[in-house]
């Protein structure tokens, strides 16, 4: 019973951003358990060798070169998956990125930028799964907030707004197609040592310390982490799930 809970053998999940960091560790779970991946991202090198990494788990990857910004690009991956690996049940919109600046500094490019990767990627990844969902009589779309989709922080006004609007986009989709029987969930990552994080490091100051001091785990979390909660909001064990976000912050939110 319990295996079956957990199986996605003969599933096929795309992994935006699948080619490093919380990406990659979340789509080694989800390999591990038996599912098909895409590996989407703009580093074709990159994603080839995460492709490997994850074939080497026993199933097969595709690596899929796509900025997921651009719509055309979304709609030729989508009909990739379809034509190479034959259905689309699971997406996790985990790509993303991030300019650390206070609003009064940051340029309507930049919000533009963070705004499109973060959020309005969702929505064309999501929209572009859909139909394929549908027909294949259900599905399962994991979104990425952060600890942003619920505090502020003075120097991440575009990537705080794409985090809280990820979280409500997640609750409409949850709405609208859970009679297609499609769960939609986000998880709120905490602070989590992947190269997003490594540069945030370097250019605020403390970070690091102040990290470690209001995690209860009293660490930084590691990629690792993330695949036993992709695993069970891919499977059948999150089938009465919808809507929610998840924080995975080893008590970073929840610390008074
Ligand atoms: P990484 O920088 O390691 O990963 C970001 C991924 O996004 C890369 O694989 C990158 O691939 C991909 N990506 C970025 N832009 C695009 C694009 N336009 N089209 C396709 N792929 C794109 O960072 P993390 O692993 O840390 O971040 C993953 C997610 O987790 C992000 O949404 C981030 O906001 C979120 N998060 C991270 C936290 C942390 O502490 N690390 C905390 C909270 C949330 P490529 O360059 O090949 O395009």
């Amino acid at each position: 019973m319990t295996t079956k809970l957990f199986d996605l053998k003969g599933k096929v999940a795309i992994v935006t951003g699948g080619n490093g960091g919380i990406g990659l560790g979340m789509a080694r779970g989800l390999a591990d358990a038996g599912a098909d991946i895409a590996v989407v991202g703009r580093n074709a090198a990159k994603s080839k060798e995460a492709a490997a990494d994850l074939a080497s788990r026993g199933v097969t990857a595709i690596a899929i070169e796509t900025d997921v910004t651009d719509k055309g690009a979304v709609a030729a991956m989508t009909d990739r998956v379809i034509r190479e690996l034959g259905r689309i049940d699971i997406l996790v919109n985990n790509a993303g990125i991030n300019i650390r600046k206070p609003p009064h500094q940051l340029e309507i490019s930049e919000w533009d930028s963070v705004i499109s990767t973060n959020l309005t990627s969702a929505f064309l990844c999501s929209k572009a799964v859909h139909p394929a969902m549908k027909q294949a009589g259900g599905g399962k779309i994991i979104n990425i907030g952060s600890m942003m989709s619920i505090f502020g922080a003075s120097f991440t006004p575009a990537y705080a707004a794409s985090k809280g609007g990820i979280v409500q986009f997640t609750r409409s989709c949850a709405c609208a197609w859970a009679a297609d029987n499609i769960q939609a969930n986000a998880i709120l990552p905490g602070w989590i040592d992947t190269d997003l994080t490594k540069r945030a490091r370097k250019e605020v100051d403390g970070l690091h310390e102040r990290v470690l001091v209001r995690t209860p785990a009293a660490r930084w979390g590691a990629i690792g982490d993330f695949a036993g909660i992709a695993v069970f909001l891919a499977s059948p064990a999150s089938d009465f799930l919808t809507g929610t976000a998840i924080p995975v912050d080893g008590g970073f939110s929840i610390q008074g």
